[in-house]
């Protein structure tokens, strides 16, 4: 059993000298990402699995079989086991489902230029209408709707 805690003990530590703390408090792993999901790699007792699941795993133990970690900060490669939480695949795909929306209403999949705190602003104190605000601006008019209700998520 000391084996075993010093092994993970090893392994929350070798973990977490792969990521940086960023400014918004989420502890980035760096390293291979899967390209369909966006998790990062690592590797554990010889086998490969996600670094987010497996940092929840070596401080709270095995993920039961239909549950899986959901990020409370959206940062897919974020590993702190306090931005992580048990869910169901349904609640993440909520979760997901309300961040694209937001995502195509600020026009980040269609390659339009994501807007500055300060372009916001200046959205905010446009007084034109919101076609013309949308237009001068480059964004989308649930966009610029959003922006003026003050319901923009900081980017
Ligand atoms: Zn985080």
């Amino acid at each position: 059993m000391k084996d075993l805690d010093r092994y993970l003990a090893r392994r929350r530590a070798s973990l977490r000298a792969r990521a940086i703390l960023t400014d918004g408090g989420c502890l980035e792993v760096g390293g291979y990402a899967d390209p369909l999901t966006g998790y990062v790699y690592a590797k554990f007792r010889g086998k490969t699995v996600y670094a987010h699941r497996l940092a929840w795993e070596l401080e709270n133990g095995e993920i039961p079989a239909d549950m899986q970690i959901n990020h409370h900060c959206d940062n897919k490669r974020c590993i702190r086991v306090s931005h992580l939480y048990l869910g169901t695949h349904q609640e993440n795909m909520d979760d997901g489902k309300e961040r694209n929306r937001f995502k195509r209403m600020f026009g980040e999949r269609n390659g339009q230029a994501k807007l500055t705190d300060q372009q916001a602003a200046e959205v905010r104190a446009d007084g034109r209408s919101q076609r013309v605000v949308a237009e001068s601006h480059g964004v989308s008019r649930s966009a610029v709707q959003l922006i003026k209700a003050g319901k923009r998520r900081k980017a």
